[in-house]
C-alpha cells in the first residue's frame, strides 16, 4: 500500500506544472523522432490542403507525451481543442453534446478512449467516417432517428492499452502512433528544459541522475525535478549537482535504476517462481495481479528497453541483469536470495 502511494505521487500529473512545462510547438518536444516527424508531415499536407488532419490515435504507456501531442497537433493546425476521456462520457447524449458543439476543423481529443462504452463507440464511427450522426430522439413509439451533419473535425484517442480497442474502431483512424519509453539521454534534456522554465539551477549530471531514475518517463522526470529542488532549497544552496540530486533521490526512496515496485514484483516473479523462464504472459499476469495486456502494453516495454526481460517464443525470460538488480542469484532452474 505505502508503496502504491509512493508510486501515485509519482506519476500523478499536476497540473499547475503541466500547464507550465507542457511544450506548446513540435520544436520543443524532445525524443520520439519518427513520430514527430511523421505528424509534423501530416499536418503540413492537411493545412496545406486546407483539409481537417486525419483521426489519429496515440498509443503508449501513461506520462509520455500524448496529451502534448494532441494538443501541439490542435495548435499547429491553428484549431481548437476539446478534451474528454473515455469514461466520463456516459450516455449517446453526452458524445452528440460534445460533436454538435464543435466547429469546423477542431479537434476532438478522448483519452482514455479505450474505456469507451461499446455502444458510444457504435455513435462514433459514422460521426469519424461521414461526419454524420444518427441520434435516436423521444422514446418508445415515438422514438425516431434524426441525421444531424456534423462539421469536418479531427478525433484524437489517446490510449494505454491499444489491444483493448475494438477492430472497427481501430480502422477508423487514418494515423496510428505508438509512443515508447524515452532514453535517459532524452529525459535529460527534457529535465533541463524544465529547469530553466522553473528557473532552478541544474548542472549536466544533476539532470542525468534524475532522468535515470525517471522510468523513460517525461511525468516522473518533472515530479522528480520538483522534489529535487525542495530538497535543494532545504539542504543545500538550491543548486542541483549529481551529489545532492543522489542524496534527495535517496531520501525519496526512489529506486536507483528507475524500476518501480510493479517492475519489481515482474522480475521477481518471472525469477523466484518460474525458474527464470521462459513463462507466458498470462502466468505472469495472474501471479502479480494485473491484466496481461496491462503487462504487455505498458511494464514489458520498458523492461525490455533496458535489458531486464527478453521476449522469445516460448515465452518471457529473465536476463542476467534482472537477477543482478534483484540481488538474486541464478542456481539451476531455482533462484535464491542471496
Ligand atoms: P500522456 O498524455 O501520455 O499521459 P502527457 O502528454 O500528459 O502524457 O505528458 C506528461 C507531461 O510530461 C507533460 O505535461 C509534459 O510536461 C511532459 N512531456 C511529455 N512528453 C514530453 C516531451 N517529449 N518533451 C518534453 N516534455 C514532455
Amino acid at each position: 500500500m505505502a508503496d502504491r502511494m509512493v508510486s501515485d505521487v509519482l506519476t500523478k500529473p499536476d497540473a499547475a506544472l503541466e500547464v507550465t512545462l507542457r511544450p506548446a510547438v513540435f520544436d520543443d518536444f524532445t525524443g520520439q523522432a519518427k513520430v514527430r516527424e511523421r505528424l509534423e508531415i501530416a499536418v503540413q499536407a492537411a493545412k496545406q490542403r486546407g483539409e481537417a488532419i486525419d483521426h489519429i490515435l496515440l498509443s503508449g504507456p501513461p506520462g509520455l507525451g500524448k496529451t502534448t501531442l494532441a494538443n501541439i497537433i490542435a495548435k499547429a493546425m491553428g484549431s481548437s481543442l476539446k478534451a474528454t476521456s473515455g469514461p466520463t462520457i456516459e450516455k449517446a447524449g453526452d458524445l452528440a453534446g460534445l460533436l454538435t458543439n464543435l466547429d469546423e476543423g477542431d479537434v476532438l481529443f478522448i483519452d482514455e478512449i479505450h474505456r469507451l462504452q461499446k455502444t458510444i463507440e457504435e455513435y462514433l464511427y459514422p460521426a469519424m467516417e461521414d461526419f454524420k450522426l444518427d441520434i435516436i430522439i423521444d422514446q418508445g413509439p415515438n422514438a425516431r432517428s434524426v441525421r444531424l451533419n456534423l462539421p469536418r473535425f479531427t478525433l484524437i484517442g489517446a490510449t494505454t492499452r491499444s489491444g483493448l480497442l475494438s477492430a472497427p474502431l481501430l480502422t477508423r483512424f487514418g494515423i496510428r502512433e505508438r509512443l515508447d519509453y524515452y532514453q535517459a539521454e532524452q529525459i535529460q534534456k527534457i529535465v533541463v528544459r524544465a529547469a530553466r522554465l522553473l528557473n532552478i539551477e541544474i548542472d549536466p549530471q544533476g539532470a542525468m541522475e534524475i532522468a535515470r531514475r525517471s522510468r523513460g518517463t517525461p511525468r516522473i522526470s518533472n515530479n522528480l525535478l520538483r522534489r529535487v529542488r525542495d530538497y535543494a532549497q532545504v539542504k543545500g544552496d538550491g543548486h542541483i549537482d549529481k551529489p545532492l540530486a543522489d542524496r534527495a533521490l535517496a531520501i525519496l526512496e526512489i529506486d536507483e535504476h528507475g524500476l518501480d515496485e510493479m517492475d519489481k514484483r515482474i522480475l521477481e516473479t518471472i525469477i523466484v517462481k518460474f525458474g527464470g523462464g521462459p513463462v507466458g504472459v498470462n502466468s505472469i499476469a495472474v501471479a502479480v495481479g494485473e491484466e496481461a495486456d496491462t503487462l504487455e502494453e505498458v511494464y514489458e516495454p520498458y523492461l525490455i528497453m533496458e535489458g531486464y526481460l527478453n521476449r522469445t517464443p516460448q515465452g518471457r525470460v529473465a536476463t542476467e541483469l534482472s537477477y543482478a538488480r534483484l540481488g538474486l542469484k541464478p542456481n539451476g532452474s531455482q533462484a535464491r536470495l542471496l
